[in-house]
């Protein structure tokens, strides 16, 4: 017995969540307690009831969900944010640290649950964090206390006499989402499938729901099935709050900086590599650098007004938390750019030579700096259709075909010898990313989500973004066999890549997730 004793208190505690859907009643208590307790503005939540009507009458009845925090065991919050604001402490609770947050969003883009948001008063990102103030002084969460049907109930997970425990281990609970293997410690018991899974029910057309104003604008998320719902029972959601996407015209838009920036250098390099340029030409000297270096600055400028708080963006390098592909990004970019201004500097002090010597470190570096977002947006776990294995190669032949349209400019006045090579490679280039867009849009994907949001992307709110796109990509290509010179082609190809950027970082983010 002793004995016992002694392993039950070594065992840390691991603290989880069990929501008793068959005795919630759906009157809102933890709601407002959260936002009297955690001093919640309006608009944003850390916790909602969910409803959702379910059946057809005079068969039907109210399913409620009390949404929030899973509290993942494997927090891909906590993975993606790049200055550890977002952290996982020893008891298992995710909780975050507003002194250092960014605002990049980042979390938000990760959370498969749509369980954080930014915080409109202070700017820092937020979300339920099991009232950890309140349990580190022995107090239950707010939530608990005002639940009047003792439907919340928290614990140690490890402790197998608490409530929690006993719950998990005997009664039938499920949790929201568990191929996001995220291993949430927040359980449901009793609670309808179509309140766990969001593309269950149908949403009211126009976004309308009963007590709550929905906004509109491109960020609201409010569709995302145009089609059936993935459920054969009627079910339509009658309470819901505002989802909106985390990134916006900023994040496409540095796509597109970022590839002219990466192309820019890395197509003269080969090209030089190749013999097809020589060490003193105008347009490896200067334009590779300028471009690229220009863009380079523009991508991170971007960045940088993306963030809520920008006077912080230091942070992604002076305290990176390195599991972040943010963070990772941050020190390519800087690489990068070492490079990119050394090449000029050299350019400028007439040496060939070491701009040349150079071309070893700027490649590789060029070539990471085009494909790192693939990782970037794959740690976006709520993002089915930014899982795609062919994003890195997508990328890359958009750097090159980008970088080799924005050199045929500068070429038509620097080096018109070049424009041929050049308007050869972006054709190239531009027909690779059309055929892998293609595959894209076409082949059947692993999951609803996905799916739901590729056909947001070709035939829902983005078909014009993308639709244009591609057009005008293939028109690139047609002006580039038409005509003699090529250069025409070049703004098509670019305005047709940003076009297509645009579509597919916000489609992404179209589908709804809670
Ligand atoms: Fe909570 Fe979402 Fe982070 Fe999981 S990923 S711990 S649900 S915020």
């Amino acid at each position: 017995m002793a004995e016992t004793v002694t392993l039950r208190q070594a065992a840390p505690v691991r603290w989880a969540k069990v929501v008793d859907q068959t005795r919630c009643i759906g009157c809102h208590a933890c709601s407002t307690a959260c936002k009297s307790e955690n001093q919640v503005p309006i608009g944003v939540h850390r916790t909602y009831v969910k409803y959702v009507d379910v059946g057809r009458f005079p068969q039907a009845r109210r399913a409620f969900q009390v949404t929030r925090c899973n509290q993942c065991s494997e927090p891909p919050c906590v993975f993606a944010c790049p200055t550890a604001a977002m952290y996982q402490r020893p008891d298992g609770i995710v909780d975050f640290d507003k002194r250092v947050c960014i605002g990049c969003k980042a979390c938000i883009a990760a959370c498969p649950y749509d369980a954080v948001f930014i915080n409109p008063e202070d700017h820092s990102a937020e979300k339920c964090n099991f009232c950890a103030q309140r349990l580190d002084v022995g107090l239950e969460p707010a939530c608990v206390v005002v639940c009047p049907t003792e439907a919340i109930v928290v614990g140690d997970l490890n402790d197998g006499t608490s409530r929690v425990s006993e719950t998990v281990g005997r009664d039938t609970v499920a949790v929201r989402r568990p191929e996001k293997e995220t291993r949430p410690k927040l359980f449901y018991k009793g609670a309808h499938q179509a309140t766990l899974d969001p593309i269950a029910a149908r949403r009211p057309p126009g976004g309308i729901f009963m007590w709550s104003e929905q906004g509109s604008g491109p960020q609201q998320v409010t569709s995302g099935h145009p089609g059936a719902p993935n459920n054969a029972a009627a079910a339509m959601l009658a309470y819901d709050v505002a989802h909106r996407a985390p990134w916006d015209f900023r994040v496409s838009l540095y796509t597109w900086t970022k590839g002219i920036a990466s192309g820019a250098y890395l197509v003269p390099a080969l090209l030089l590599l190749a013999g097809v340029l020589q060490p003193e030409s105008a347009l490896w000297r200067w334009a590779a650098p300028v471009l690229g270096g220009g863009f380079l600055a523009a991508t991170v400028g971007l960045l940088i007004l993306d963030l809520t708080h920008p006077e912080r963006f230091h942070l992604v390098l002076t305290r990176p938390q390195w599991r972040s592909w943010l963070a990772r990004g941050g020190v390519i970019l800087s690489l990068y750019g070492a490079v990119l201004v050394l090449h000029f500097l050299g350019a400028l002090g007439g040496r060939t030579g070491w701009p040349q010597a150079l071309v070893w470190a700027g490649l590789p570096l060029a070539v990471l700096c085009a494909i790192y977002t693939a990782w970037l947006f794959a740690q976006a776990k709520a993002r089915d259709l930014w899982q795609s294995p062919l994003l890195p190669p997508q990328l890359l032949v958009q750097a090159a075909a980008s970088g080799a349209a924005a050199l045929l400019v500068a070429a038509a006045s620097l080096e018109p010898a070049a424009t041929r090579p050049l308007a050869q490679i972006t054709a190239l280039a531009t027909l690779v990313h059309l055929l892998l867009v293609a595959g894209e849009a076409t082949i059947t994907h692993p999951t609803a989500h996905a799916r739901l949001a590729a056909r947001e992307m070709t035939h829902g709110r983005y078909r014009l973004y993308f639709r244009t796109g591609m057009a005008l990509q293939a028109l690139g290509i047609v002006a580039a066999l038409v005509l003699p010179a090529g250069v025409m082609m070049a703004p098509l190809v670019l305005a047709g890549l940003l076009a297509y950027e645009h579509a597919f970082v916000q489609a992404g983010q179209a589908v709804p997730l809670a």
